[in-house]
């Protein structure tokens, strides 16, 4: 886990992202945020703490609803921890360029799995979001590693166009 590749992208003269120097104050509670990123092309970015930085996801189409539903979420880069609460607008050119949402924060609680097996199953206590999910690593053979993010538990009403536009 390292935030190195996060730094390499970025410019933090240009952007108002935080640098990741500094470290939360430990609440024993894991957190995750979702932020809704209208950069090139409009995405869910999902992020877990895990080992005091945020395992990351770009999600297209959003989080899953519907029972055993699945929705493409795409390994990003590690996040510092500072980036829980980040909203705000990355200038055009920059890397991300585009405004940053929080769509949903809060607790999750890791039901069963790991990151490195490949498998997480949680259960959000977000504003928006309670219930339980799963992440599941599908590995295909020199390409590049693909995640789905799955609804588990029991399905949940699909949010309003409103709320599903508004901050958390
Ligand atoms: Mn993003």
């Amino acid at each position: 886990m390292s935030l190195s590749l996060y730094k390499e992208k970025r410019s933090f003269s240009k952007t108002p992202e935080p640098a990741g120097d500094k470290t939360k104050k430990r609440s024993g509670q894991l957190l995750f945020v979702i932020q809704k990123h209208a950069a090139s092309h409009l995405h869910y970015d999902f992020r877990l703490e895990m080992h005091d930085v945020l395992k990351s996801w770009a999600v297209p189409k959003g989080p899953p609803y519907a029972l055993d539903e699945k929705r493409l979420a795409m390994p990003t880069e590690d996040h510092p921890l500072g980036y829980l609460d980040f909203e705000g607008t990355i200038p055009k050119g920059q890397y991300g360029g585009g405004t940053v949402m929080v769509w949903d924060i809060g607790t999750y609680e890791l039901l069963e799995g790991n990151y490195y097996k490949g498998y997480l199953h949680f259960h959000l206590h977000g504003s928006k979001l309670k219930g339980e999910w799963k992440l599941m690593r599908k590995r295909v053979e020199g390409e590049r590693e693909t995640w789905f993010f799955g609804k588990a538990g029991k399905g949940m009403r699909a949010l309003s166009k409103k709320r599903d536009d508004s901050s958390a």
